[in-house]
């Protein structure tokens, strides 16, 4: 799923310990793996060689330098979304860390394969393929990109629903 929806969710478990800052960042990573399992449609990273997307082979290195800076732009502008959407629901003056480090690591398993995909770097290979082979969703939901989103925010809303229903039966 996009960052936006992986730190705002991550954000909102975080939220339910606010006095455990490890658990909090825990839940937040662990959230991500399981937002992945739900079949969804992303955004396209016109750098990325991956799946259908195989045109990074035969362009040049300006075109490609030109595809990357785009591919940054957008995932610091979704990543800026989400850390923003995750302060404005989740940000607790008591505990002023915890929205943050959910959020962090609700987008931390994308920005290791973001780096992984655009740096190649090794020692990344294996939870490249631990978080998008194993986990990611294989389901191809044949729908535009801005549907997609708009699907992924929709799935967003209804978890939150349920998350906080979930706790709100836990108090009472
Ligand atoms: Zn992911």
């Amino acid at each position: 799923m996009i960052l936006s929806v992986h730190a705002t969710f991550g954000a909102a478990v975080a939220s339910l310990v606010p006095t455990h800052p490890g658990l909090a960042f825990c839940l937040g990573f662990v959230s991500h793996l399981a937002l992945d399992a739900i079949p969804h449609q992303d955004y396209d990273l016109l750098s990325v060689s991956s799946g259908e997307n195989r045109t990074m082979q035969n362009i040049d290195s300006q075109e490609k330098k030109k595809r990357r800076l785009r591919d940054v732009r957008l995932v610091s502008f979704d990543a800026l979304i989400g850390f923003t959407l995750a302060s404005i629901f989740f940000f607790n003056p008591v505990y002023p860390w915890i929205f943050f480090l959910g959020a962090l690591g609700a987008v931390l398993p994308d920005f290791f394969t973001f780096l992984f995909l655009i740096l190649r770097y090794k020692p990344l290979v294996i939870f490249y393929n631990w978080h998008s082979n194993f986990f990611h969703s294989k389901i191809d939901l044949k729908i535009g990109q801005l549907t997609g989103i708009i699907l992924q925010f929709c799935t967003l809303v209804i978890l939150l629903a349920v998350l906080f229903e979930v706790k709100y039966l836990a108090l009472i």
